[in-house]
Order: structure tokens, then sequence, then C-alpha cells
């Protein structure tokens, strides 16, 4: 299985998906979150920092680009690539160090440096569907699979 596509009705239901990914998830993963502005990336992320047993507020990080979370003994980094303007951007920001063992990184607009990133673990596309939303998981590494398989 490389794959799961599910619909998610309400935000209810994006949340529910992050609580479940976050407990599925491994530290050292990267994941890439694709769809539009206003697809529910963010939301998502806030679910996954729900589900880790974050009670504080999650900000989307379009203005500060990462909005890094010390939570259940690991570092997670939720990134907006979504203003930079080239993608050498990345390696100015110093940016890669924060893809280590003990850290869990979520991309939004990964597009925007995508070659000059690490491969991803996980790939989550959302989109819109009616009043609700579409997401497609892939899987693009062995540990991204074993995560699927999780879910
Ligand atoms: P993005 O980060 O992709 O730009 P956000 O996470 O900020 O998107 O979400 C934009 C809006 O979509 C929010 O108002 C959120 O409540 C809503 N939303 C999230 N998931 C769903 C869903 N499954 N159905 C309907 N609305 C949703
Ligand atoms: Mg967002």
């Amino acid at each position: 299985m490389n794959d799961i596509t599910l619909a998610l009705p309400d935000e209810a239901a994006t949340l529910a998906l992050g609580e479940r990914l976050a407990q599925a998830l491994q530290p050292g993963m990267a994941i890439w979150l694709r769809g539009d502005l206003g697809a529910g990336k963010t939301t998502l992320v806030r679910g996954v920092l729900r589900g880790m047993g974050y009670a504080g507020k999650v900000k989307s990080p379009t203005y500060t680009l990462v909005e890094p979370y010390a939570v259940s003994g690991l570092y997670l980094y939720h990134f907006d690539l979504y203003r930079f303007n080239d993608p050498e951007e990345w390696d100015a920001s110093g940016f890669r160090e924060h893809f280590n063992p003990t850290s869990l990184c979520f991309v939004e607009w990964p597009e925007k440096a995508e070659e000059l990133m690490p491969k991803p673990d996980l790939e989550i596309c959302l989109a819109l569907q009616g009043a609700g939303r579409s997401v497609k998981i892939s899987a693009k590494s062995a540990q991204g699979k074993a995560c699927l398989e999780h879910l």
C-alpha cells in the first residue's frame, strides 16, 4: 500500500486525521503538505500537535516561515515556504539543520524549494471537495510506508 485517499467532510475530520497521524509518525520523518491556499494544510498540523498533547495555539507560519514546537519528547517544525521567491532561500535559511533524527518536519509549499530539500517520507495532498476536503497520503520511503500501514 503506497497511498490512501480519504474524504474529510469538515474541519473536525481534518483535525481527527492529524491526531491519528500523530500516533503513526516516527521522529526523523519529513512530511510535505500540498494543496491550494485554504486547503487545510495548517489545520492538519494543528491536529497532529493536538494528538501529541500540545494544548497551545498553533499559528500559521506564513510570515515567520517556520514555527517550532517542543512536544512529546521531540521537536516538531512547521514550515510554510509560500513566501520564498527563489529556491536558493532554502540554503540561506539554514532550515536544513532542522531535519534530523529527533525532529518531525511538516512543510507547506515544498514546491518552492523542492530540489534543494531532503526527500520526504510522506506527501499529503489536500483538495477542496464540495464544502469539505479530500486528502491523498502517499508513502515516499520505507518509513513512510510503515506509517501508512499504521494509520
Ligand atoms: P491552508 O494551510 O492549506 O492554507 P488552513 O488549514 O488554514 O489551510 O484552512 C483553511 C480553512 O479550511 C480553515 O478555515 C479550516 O477551518 C478549513 N478546513 C480545514 N479542513 C476542512 C474540511 N475538511 N472541510 C471544510 N473546511 C475545512
Ligand atoms: Mg497554511
